[in-house]
């Protein structure tokens, strides 16, 4: 059960309702984010919701069946829309692509990869400075130095920054220079860092863990929203399976059932979900099918030297043609839906 409340609600408003919850064996957890105050109540007791509804400092109350519950579209129906200023916007009515490198290298690689999102109109730049890669030997990211060149020449070009954050004590050195912190798969389920992104004023986008299920990705949002945080999306880039002719299998199924799932906007990561250049452009425009909100990919000026992931990186005028055909396969859907 989900109750919001009023933000007028008083003390004694609240101790009665405690009481009640208290009488049909509900257990509370109180949740203030950047945008309401709930108590997500756990219980199994059948009771009449209109006991606590009609209680005074309550605004609305919603029974939700899932184990997952702010996340859950069975209380709120309407899409999620993040709002990174500037008119740049990720949600329903506003298909988001997002692109860069795998990882941050030099002034000129920034420079280039600004200039080519400018030049297609792309306002969202990915890109890593703390990279977790399978071996320890394997190039790890400019850190922070990086980040903050990276943010003194996109903030000049009015793009938003996306990179993925490791550790929970990366997070304050970080925040002023992120527009949105990206859990890479690796880190899904660190609990710890989950709250502590809960506690800032900044999107999250979520990637699915490599073996993660769909319920896992939705309780990893969870952690987020119950400490304070509504401005999550969820990203779906491939898990694994048995097979092993890619780098991963695209579960284009998981980003249909999210939508259905949750409110929260779901983007798709064609890159890592196959892991092969030439049919990045396929599994994006499957997956912009299947109900994606939104596309990120890995580009650079010259893949096969990028420091991490050239492989699966585009070059500008693949991921040019890719931008169109993008642009036009959302207006098809668009079709579709209206
Ligand atoms: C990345 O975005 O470069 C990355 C490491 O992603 P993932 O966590 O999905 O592997
Ligand atoms: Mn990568």
């Amino acid at each position: 059960m989900i109750i919001q409340l009023e933000p007028t609600i008083s003390a004694g408003q609240k101790a009665d309702l405690f009481q009640q919850l208290k009488a049909i064996e509900v257990k509370p957890a109180e949740v203030s984010t950047q945008f309401g105050h709930y108590i997500v109540g756990v219980g199994k007791k059948e009771f009449d919701i209109r006991l606590i509804g009609s209680l005074p400092g309550i605004r609305d109350i919603h029974r939700v069946s899932d184990d997952y519950k702010l996340v859950s579209r069975k209380w709120k129906v309407e899409d999620t829309t993040i709002d990174l200023g500037g008119g740049i916007r990720i949600g329903t009515g506003h298909f988001a692509l997002m692109a860069g490198p795998c990882s941050i290298e030099s002034e000129d690689q920034i420079a280039k990869t600004i200039e080519h999102l400018k030049q297609s109109g792309i306002r969202i730049m990915r890109g890593g400075v703390y990279k977790p890669r399978s071996s320890p030997y394997s190039f790890r990211g400019l850190g922070i130095d990086g980040l903050k060149l990276w943010y003194e020449l996109a903030s000049k070009a009015g793009i938003r920054i996306i990179t993925e954050v490791m550790m929970v004590e990366q997070i304050e050195d970080m925040l002023e220079y992120v527009d949105v912190f990206q859990v890479g798969a690796r880190n899904a389920q660190n609990f710890n860092l989950l709250d502590a992104l809960g506690k800032v004023d900044k999107p999250v986008l979520l990637k699915r863990g490599i073996s993660g299920t769909m319920e896992e990705l939705l309780q990893a949002a969870e952690y987020i929203f119950s400490n304070g945080n509504e401005r999550i999306m969820l990203c779906e880039r491939g898990i694994r399976t048995y097979e092993s002719a890619y780098r991963n299998t695209m579960d284009v199924n998981a980003i249909a059932m999210l939508k259905a799932k949750t409110h929260l906007p779901v983007i798709a990561d064609p890159s890592h979900g196959i892991g092969i250049r030439r049919f990045v452009d396929k599994i994006a425009l499957a997956s912009l099918m299947a109900g994606a909100d939104g596309v990120i990919m890995e580009v650079h000026h010259t893949p096969e030297k990028a420091f991490s992931d050239g492989q699966q990186t585009l070059s500008f005028p693949e991921a040019e043609r890719l931008y169109q055909q993008l642009e036009m396969a959302y207006q098809l859907r668009s079709s579709f839906e209206s």
